[in-house]
């Protein structure tokens, strides 16, 4: 595709973690040196692939714990991307675990251009910690969002977790008192969600727990209403962002132009997830990630050892491919924008997807407002705020 534009959103999935989380079913392994060190050079090998058709202006290291990666590993890495032209977006990710955050790391980061840390907190009550089998307690996290501070990071994101089974409202609320109180940037606050194949999901289908729908409901309030107070701006189902700095008072330069793009997103607004939920193009790399260009997706293969060999054999890391029909393609970018407070402006999506919600989704629009989970005006539709809470309902309405 020689004509086709410069892809401007890069993942990049590390596929090692300390140890499994019990609710977790992203792709990842607790594993040995020998394996995360083949798996960094063919990292190297696929960044070299698809470098001709990138210019990243948000990069993402997810996983998996990225963080786990030693010093080592990443100085080679930041010297292939700087090879490769790939250094300088304007939104760099890094996901950490508390417990693998080292000053050292932070400033080495720092100095290659990460500018925005995601640390997966989940909960700051240690027996929850212990419930969900999170490897570290709740002083790493202080010690490790210092050493982050110090170090120079001024965009934080925590990632929260409510509905924990044995959670109450009182601990849910305690755990937002103080994560607040921490002045991040960025807040992300997720439903426990039971997976399958997952310890959790286990235990759910023993018996061994409930779910109490209505305790969760009330969380998800307590939340948008603790997240409004401290002066975040809720603007997707679970994620809230802060318009300037807590104690500068600043909007970072870098994010003021997203405002003029998308309707009402505040400045610390984490511009590689919105392109996902807007439906743009990006490059998934690492074993088990999805890419999605000009209406193509396909995944790599969620095995470490098969994405090593394909790399260094020349081989193929796919997974599958496909290309949905204009109409299915079209409801599912309505499906995930829809996850967003802004909803769609019904201009905004005919730009993106070509094809008209009012014309296609007239039916779903409609079913969506006389339930109150929807409203809708002359030029948008998007979910109410008791709506949000059921976005994943709604969204199975829009696909085809
Ligand atoms: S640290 Fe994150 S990716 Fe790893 S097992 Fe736990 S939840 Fe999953």
């Amino acid at each position: 595709m020689p004509n086709s534009p410069l892809l401007e959103c890069l993942y990049v999935h590390v596929p090692f973690c300390a140890r499994k989380c019990e609710y977790c079913a992203f792709y990842s392994e607790a594993s040995s040196g020998e394996l995360i060190e083949r798996y960094v050079r063919a990292l190297e090998r696929e960044l070299e692939l698809v470098a001709p058709r990138l210019k990243p202006r948000t990069v993402f290291f997810g996983g998996g714990t990225p963080s786990l990666l030693n010093r080592r590993q990443w100085e080679g890495l930041f010297r292939t991307l700087d090879r490769l032209q790939l250094l300088g977006a304007e939104e760099w990710t890094v996901e950490c675990n508390p417990a693998t955050v080292s000053t050292d790391k932070a400033t080495l980061f720092r100095d290659h251009g990460v500018n925005r840390i995601s640390m997966g907190v989940q909960s700051l009550d240690e027996a929850l910690l212990d419930r969900l089998g999170r490897v570290h307690s709740r002083e790493m996290v202080f010690r490790s969002y210092d050493r982050l501070r110090s170090s120079g990071f001024d965009n934080l994101n925590l990632d929260l977790m409510f509905a924990i089974p044995g959670q109450s409202l009182e601990a849910w609320s305690a755990t937002l008192r103080e994560a607040v109180a921490m002045e991040s940037e960025h807040l992300s606050c997720y439903e426990v969600i039971y997976e399958e194949d997952t310890p959790l999901f286990h235990q759910l289908q023993a018996g061994q727990f409930d779910v109490d729908e209505a305790l969760a409901c009330a969380m998800y309030e307590a939340l948008q209403e603790a997240a409004a107070e401290a002066g975040f701006t809720q603007y997707e189902v679970a994620n809230f962002a802060r318009d300037k700095r807590h104690q500068e008072g600043t909007p970072p330069p870098h994010h003021t132009p997203t405002r003029s793009l998308h309707h009402s997103l505040p400045a610390f607004a984490c511009r590689h997830n919105v392109n996902y939920w807007r439906g743009g193009s990006f490059f998934g790399l690492g074993p088990s990630a999805t890419s999605y260009v000009e209406g193509v997706r396909w995944k790599n293969c969620a095995n470490t050892e098969r994405y090593c060999q394909s790399l260094e054999s020349g081989g193929s890391t796919l997974d599958f491919r496909e290309q949905l029909p204009p109409v299915s393609r079209a409801g599912e970018t309505a499906a995930f924008g829809l996850r967003m407070v802004a909803g769609w402006g019904f201009e905004e999506f005919k730009a993106v997807t070509g094809a008209d919600l009012r014309e296609h989704w007239s039916e779903a629009m409609d079913a969506l407002c006389q339930c109150g989970w929807g409203e809708r005006t002359e030029e948008r539709f998007r979910l109410t705020r008791t709506g949000l809470r059921f976005a994943d309902a709604a969204a199975e309405m829009f696909l085809r």
